[in-house]
């Protein structure tokens, strides 16, 4: 299995706007050796919260010191990784909203007074201690920061809110990998990837990992030089994982024909259209409805998700299925 992940801010494609205040942050902090503040990476899952936490600790020369939410289910277990941190050290906590109740409340004083107050005993005898910790960094990741305390979510110095990449970025990153990974690909071969990544780095080097395991198995070359996707090979790609011109998979258009064929267009629930679909309602809201949004071809509305003109004509075009004429003063905004 071949991994990327970019070590330096400079080397970070997209969310610029991030990329320059957290800049700001590192030389600040490295001019006066002094501790990040606690920050907290908000976006989906596979947008780069982790590979940012990462890139901080190794701009700062700073150990990083990584674990999840559904790890730190106890506050023995917390305070336990607390007590063990050296001064300077990175925490990071991915799906930290995952945390129960009473782990996300030791964070206050760890966050705010670098200490832990430990209950000793029940009821009126136990009496609570406080251990000091070194002073370091705490950075939260999530995508579901409303499930996060307020208080802990006030704690956190930095708070950004990473959005999904634009095509262009996600090409960029392809180009990138690709390279790293021993292939050469068209700029526009890597754009139509990127078309189908659905504004998720993640996808889209997960595309990359099977082109390169395509051509790979095609070429019969060893692995270890530049292999050029031709034109042809990379079309056979597109058309062996079914993917279209606009860039959608079997899943997406899936969605579209469930919402279609099962709801009458919508408007319908998250959570019954993506059962219907055979997806995970959280898959759906996170991965596959804001590419479909993007792309116009479905729509939020209060009462459910829709499918908008566009969407009909899609489908149309696709499968021969008649526009429903009545529909269009509907979605003809
Ligand atoms: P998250 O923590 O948000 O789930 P990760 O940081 O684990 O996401 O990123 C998923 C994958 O995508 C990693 O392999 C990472 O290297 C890559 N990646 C994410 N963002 C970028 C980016 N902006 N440029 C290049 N690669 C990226």
């Amino acid at each position: 299995m071949v991994y990327y992940r970019p070590c330096v801010l400079d080397e970070f494609i997209g969310q610029k706007r991030i990329k320059d205040e957290l800049s700001v942050y590192i030389s600040s902090v490295k001019k006066r050796n002094d501790i990040f503040p606690h920050t907290f990476f908000i976006g989906a899952p596979g947008l780069g919260k982790t590979t940012l936490a990462r890139i901080i600790a190794y701009e700062l020369k700073r150990d990083l010191k990584i674990t999840s939410g559904p790890i730190l289910d106890k506050t023995g277990t917390l305070a336990a990784v607390l007590t063990n941190l050296k001064e300077g050290n990175i925490l990071f906590i991915d799906e930290i909203h995952r945390m129960p109740k009473p782990c996300q409340e030791i964070l206050y004083t760890a966050m705010e007074d670098f200490a832990l107050d430990i209950v000793i005993g029940k009821g009126n005898t136990g009496k609570t201690i406080r251990l000091a910790l070194p002073k370091f960094t705490l950075i939260g990741a999530t995508n579901k920061p409303n499930l996060c305390l307020a208080p802990l979510r006030d704690r956190f110095q930095l708070t950004f809110k990473l959005n999904y990449y634009k095509d262009e970025e996600l090409r960029d990153i392809i180009i990138k990998v690709s390279k790293n990974w021993g292939l050469e690909i068209e700029k526009d071969s890597a754009l139509k990837l990127a078309r189908a990544s659905k504004g998720i780095p993640r996808q889209a080097l997960n595309l990359v990992r099977r082109l390169r395991e395509f051509v790979l198995l095609n070429s019969g070359e060893s692995d270890k030089r530049l292999l050029k996707v031709s034109f042809q090979e990379f079309e056979r790609f597109l058309k062996l994982l079914d993917i279209d011109e606009w860039g959608l998979t079997p899943e997406d258009r899936k969605c579209l024909l469930t919402l279609y064929k099962d709801f009458n267009g919508g408007p319908v629930g998250l959570t019954s259209l993506a059962l219907s679909a055979d997806i995970t309602p959280e898959e759906f809201e996170i991965i596959y409805e804001p590419a479909l949004i993007r792309l116009g071809l479905i729509a939020r509305t209060k009462r459910g998700r829709i499918l908008t003109q566009k969407g009909y004509l899609y489908l149309k075009e696709k499968f021969n299925i008649p526009y429903k004429e009545e529909t269009q003063c509907l979605f003809s905004s």
